[in-house]
């Protein structure tokens, strides 16, 4: 993906491009799972630790992204919609959890089945998170 396509990428959520807002979103094009802000640090650990936390934040805030938690003690990262907005997610989807190699991923083309909880709740979120051994390491095995 070129420079012109990230920089559209951002645009289009109302993110104004900098260089290291630029990287992040490339490394989130490039990595088919879920990100920590710990693979972040690992992969930019040039620049510090503040600058890339405020990036995420920008980037979840935007709807960029979305975050993920998937039961370990670090919440995840990954790319949202094109037209998702903060306060509304079209896709809303569920995770998989690998219990293996530790990797989360989107299972984007699956949707979360309609729980009736009664009148009385105000939903704000819904995490619905799949725990087992990936394709990958499943293969492995
Ligand atoms: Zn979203
Ligand atoms: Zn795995
Ligand atoms: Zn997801």
């Amino acid at each position: 993906m070129n420079t012109q396509e990230i920089e559209y990428l951002l645009k289009q959520k109302n993110i104004k491009s900098t260089a290291m807002r630029n990287l992040v979103l490339q490394y989130f094009l490039t990595n088919n799972k879920a990100v920590a802000l710990k693979d972040l640090e690992v992969a930019f650990h040039y620049s510090d630790r503040t600058t890339l936390f405020r990036t995420i934040k920008t980037f979840e805030e935007k709807a960029l992204i979305h975050s993920i938690k998937d039961g370990s003690n670090t919440t995840k990262y990954a790319l949202c919609n094109a037209h998702c907005t903060s306060e509304n997610h079209i896709d809303i989807h569920p995770h998989f959890y690998c219990e293996k190699c530790k990797t989360t991923m989107c299972l984007r083309k699956l949707s979360i089945p309609a729980m009736n909880i009664g009148n009385h709740f105000v939903v704000h979120s819904t995490e619905f998170i799949v725990k087992g051994i990936c394709e990958k390491c499943n293969s492995i095995a």
